[in-house]
């Protein structure tokens, strides 16, 4: 047996001797040019599968995008493939792509040009926004009342405020839309991950309640598995700081609103008590801070305290308590009437 090119009469490889062999051997396939994608929004690129945010083209993109396109051939050991950006002119990357790697027990090093190509391209997270896709509805609503202005506008500050936060490391922490609605303010937002966090932290900033709800809203068929669609209700509270509310048969006089729980004073006992969010479906706002009257203390006995009723001047007997006890007759004091009860504020 010949070399098919040479005539030696050596081992052949393929029907060629060990030097044709190694001259005619190409250890890999170059297409003309590579590609990597690059969003024309963003400005993020895609690696393998995933699309990373990174601060600018680097080698390393570069290198996947032709690792990616080239093709090794099998017979080839121990590779090792560098690339070294040659020329850079717009979106096209001149580059010199180093082969190195053994093929019957000799180690070859080969050098061949290639161009890399920037595509233009939208990343799905810029998709998502500019077809207006969101995850979740936070639905900011008050308890038995409507919205004030004032809290609307608290509101629509914080989340932006948060949105800006958000999106820094979540692309979908976006607002599609903020919708003005009879019963309160709808945001439609991006990501369910940052309606999530936003709607904790207003609950935190006004009080209230949060409940999440969801619906399926399509299916992914790729993915083969259901969209869902969340609702986060922040309801907040129907009373402010300085209220009455009735809770349990009991009235208490609202001293601060807390994230996680209400601090009242009951007004039977004259004592400090808390009421956490998660009872606070039973609460009913009952007075507010302009109900509240005066009167004149007009007798005490060792167990009870005697005051006029500041409506139609009759007197009434009431238990002393640690809060009354240090009272004294003739004095001018603030009371509020709940269900024609008078407590002593
Ligand atoms: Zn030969
Ligand atoms: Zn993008």
């Amino acid at each position: 047996m010949f070399c098919l090119l040479c005539d030696s009469e050596e081992k052949l490889y393929d029907g060629l001797c060990k030097k044709c062999f190694l001259r005619e051997y190409k250890p890999v396939e170059v297409p003309e040019f590579a590609t990597f994608k690059v969003c024309s929004h963003c400005g993020a690129t895609q690696k393998h599968d995933k699309w990373v945010q990174t601060g600018y083209y680097d080698d390393e993109i570069i290198n996947d995008a032709i690792q990616k396109d080239i093709k090794i051939d099998p017979k080839l050991e121990d590779v090792e493939i560098t690339t070294e950006i040659i020329n850079n002119r717009g979106t096209v990357y001149e580059c010199m792509l180093h082969i190195y790697g053994k093929v019957i027990d000799e180690y070859i090093e080969k050098d061949y040009p290639i161009e890399v190509k920037v595509e233009k391209s939208v990343c799905p997270d810029c998709s998502k926004f500019y077809s207006g896709y969101y995850e979740a509805v936070i639905q900011l609503r008050a308890d038995e009342r409507k919205l004030t202005d004032e809290e609307i506008q608290k509101a629509d500050e914080f989340i932006s405020n948060e949105i800006q936060r958000l999106c820094k490391t979540n692309k979908l922490a976006y607002v599609v839309e903020r919708i003005v609605l009879k019963e309160g303010v709808d945001y439609q937002i991006g990501s369910y991950n940052s309606a999530h966090k936003i709607a904790v932290n207003l609950q935190k900033q006004f009080g209230g309640t949060v409940k999440e709800s969801r619906k399926i809203v399509g299916h992914d068929k790729s993915r083969s598995r259901d969209l869902y669609r969340t609702w986060l209700s922040v309801r907040i509270p129907s009373f402010n700081r300085g209220d009455f509310i009735e809770y349990e048969d009991t009235p208490y006089e609202v001293e601060k609103i807390g994230s996680h729980k209400i601090t009242v004073k009951n007004l039977k006992k004259g004592e400090e008590e808390h009421i956490t969010w998660k009872q606070a479906d039973d609460i009913r706002k009952v007075k507010t801070a302009d109900d509240i009257q005066e009167t004149t203390i007009t007798n005490i006995t060792p167990n009870e305290i005697q005051i006029l009723d500041p409506d139609n001047y009759m007197t009434v007997d009431l238990k002393l308590n640690d809060n009354t006890r240090k009272l004294n007759i003739g004095e001018q004091i603030k009371v509020i009437k709940i269900k024609d009860r008078i407590y002593i504020l």
